[in-house]
């Protein structure tokens, strides 16, 4: 049975991260595609396991090489998918999460269409996302600026996705994806099979 390829974006602070790991562990039917970045790497993040971190130049040597399925500028640094991770999960037959931004999120669905499936999370209010920010403390005041600016024009965004979940509860969050992946997994195998 062929595996969804699930486009995962929200604004920066609504806490992806929390909620894409939570789907991880509660199945085994989904795999995350580590991106390749020039930021630098955070406290307690490994290289090749949060990100492949990658040089300015060796970023664009790849985008020279059509390395990338997609790629974007994201709060001035490069950020992008590599063509291995897609071809990698199609060997595994496991479900490919991509959580990226939403320009990267627009090209996927220019590139793949209805295969791709694409969830935009939420948070349960604007103010909550603000708190979240100031509170994860892993940015500078200037760079949470940025972000809450990147915010709102992302979620503007949002109505362009297939889904859109709230995240109140990561575990809630979670489950509510994956029943949203499995219904159209199953609702593609019905589709092909009539
Ligand atoms: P962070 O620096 O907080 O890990 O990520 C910043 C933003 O970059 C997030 O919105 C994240 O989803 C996005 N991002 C991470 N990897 C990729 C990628 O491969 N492509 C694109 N377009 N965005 C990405």
């Amino acid at each position: 049975m062929k595996k969804e390829l699930i486009v995962i974006s929200g604004p920066s602070g609504v806490g992806k991260k929390t909620v894409v790991e939570a789907v991880l562990e509660k199945s085994d039917q989904f795999v995350l595609s580590v991106s390749a970045t020039t930021r630098k790497p955070r406290t307690g993040e490994v290289n090749g396991v949060d990100y492949h971190f990658l040089t300015t130049q060796q970023f664009r040597e790849k985008i020279k090489e059509n390395a990338f399925v997609e790629w974007a500028k994201v709060h001035d640094q490069y950020y992008g998918t590599l063509i291995d991770n897609l071809e990698q999960a199609k060997k595994r037959r496991q479900h490919l999460v991509l959580e990226i931004d939403v320009q990267g999120a627009m090209a996927i669905k220019k590139k793949y269409g209805e295969k791709a499936l694409l969830i935009f999370i939420l948070p349960p209010c604007f103010e909550d996302l603000i708190v979240r920010l100031h509170n994860r403390g892993t940015e500078l005041e200037e760079e949470i600026e940025k972000r809450i600016e990147t915010a709102k024009l992302e979620i503007q965004v949002a109505n362009e996705y297939d889904y859109r979940v709230i995240n109140d509860e990561v575990a809630r969050a979670a489950a509510e994806i994956i029943q949203i992946v499995e219904s159209s997994e199953r609702r593609k195998k019905y589709e092909k099979s009539s």
